[in-house]
């Protein structure tokens, strides 16, 4: 159903702000692809948040929660309901303790890799092999995002999240589980903010370790094109999706301005204005193709975003 001009006006009278209209979604992604978005509204407080999912569940608007837009593809007609960006919640603090500790606060419009950096200035150790994934803090919990072994989810000690009924609760390390690339929230809940444990280290071994991960990602992804990182989940352990996509002669593969990445054939390249459509070509293909030849189902990393699919 579309959003009437009664409701938009009331988005707006909760965000304080009229909200954006027809807004292109390659905009707001890091893959630079996607139609305009009905409405999107920017909450510039954690309060605000909760009152515009409250309102969004009760009126039955479509909506999407987007953080920085890293792990998504948006389809060329775009999105047909609300985009809700939590990016300006993005409260940041740091305690630290006698026992040699960090507790470091972040909301869910933090971005991850300023977290990093900010724990890893301070002098405290667990996110280095995280350097270099892009995002928000929202979105690397539901995403589980990770890297090197490691995910954000090893280093939660809590997390806040707005459930369904629009109620904050606060979830303790160990009350849900987590895994490679996700994360078992309850049902239809937004994070709010989480909590990571940090443990106090010597500067130069910190510095140590973000460098050797800063060279070995430096070394390996594309740059100069934009992309949402990684496309497929690797199959097995000891099979990357990257050998598996190269071995299938994908590599360098374009479909109008898109194309499998001759540096990492796990990504795909935004070369010259792309569409979906080409970028979901080049999926169909690779998927159908592992199947027939290596009987292997690949599962998507990225989240394809239905104009008009029901997020809720
Ligand atoms: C160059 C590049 C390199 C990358 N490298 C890595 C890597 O090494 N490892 C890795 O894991 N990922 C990697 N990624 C993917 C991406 O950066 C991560 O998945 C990131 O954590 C996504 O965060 P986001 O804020 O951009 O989420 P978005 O892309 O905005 O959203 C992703 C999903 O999270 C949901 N979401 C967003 N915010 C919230 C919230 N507050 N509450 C509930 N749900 C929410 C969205 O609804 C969506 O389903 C890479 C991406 C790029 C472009």
């Amino acid at each position: 159903m579309k959003i009437s001009e009664t409701q938009i006006q009331l988005i707006g009278s909760i965000l304080g702000e009229d909200p954006a209209r027809d807004l292109p979604l390659k905009n707001l992604t890091s893959f630079r692809i996607g139609g305009p978005a009905d409405v999107v509204g920017f909450p510039k407080d954690a309060e605000t948040l909760a009152r515009l999912l409250k309102f969004a569940r009760q009126e039955h608007i479509r909506y999407f929660v987007l953080g920085s837009g890293t792990n998504v593809l948006f389809h060329d007609e775009g999105f047909r309901g609300l985009i809700i960006s939590p990016l300006r919640v993005k409260k940041l603090d740091v305690q630290t303790n006698k026992c040699h500790e960090a507790h470091i606060v972040a909301q869910c419009g933090t971005s991850l890799p300023m977290v990093v950096a900010r724990s890893c200035r301070l002098g405290f150790t667990g996110l280095e092999p995280l350097w270099g994934i892009p995002g928000s803090i929202g979105g690397s919990i539901a995403c589980n995002a990770g890297a090197n072994g490691l995910s954000v989810g090893d280093f939660i000690e809590e997390v806040e999240i707005i459930n369904r009924d629009g109620e904050i609760i606060s979830l303790k390390k160990g009350s849900f589980s987590y895994g490679y690339r996700f994360c078992n929230l309850p049902r239809q809940s937004v994070v709010l903010q989480t909590c990571f444990k940090l443990m106090r280290s010597d500067p130069y071994q910190i510095h140590a370790r973000l460098e050797n991960f800063r060279s070995v990602r430096r070394s390996t992804q594309p740059h100069g094109f934009p992309s949402a990182g990684c496309v497929f989940k690797n199959p097995a352990r000891d099979l990357s999706a990257g050998a598996l996509i190269e071995k299938l002669g994908f590599k360098a593969m374009r479909c109008g301005g898109a194309e499998v990445s001759s540096v990492h054939a796990n990504f795909i390249v935004n070369r010259n204005k792309a569409k979906a459509s080409n970028v979901l070509e080049l999926i169909d293909h690779i998927t159908e193709t592992a199947y027939k030849r290596e009987g292997i189902s690949l599962e998507l990393e990225i989240r394809i975003v239905n104009p008009r699919e029901n997020y809720v």
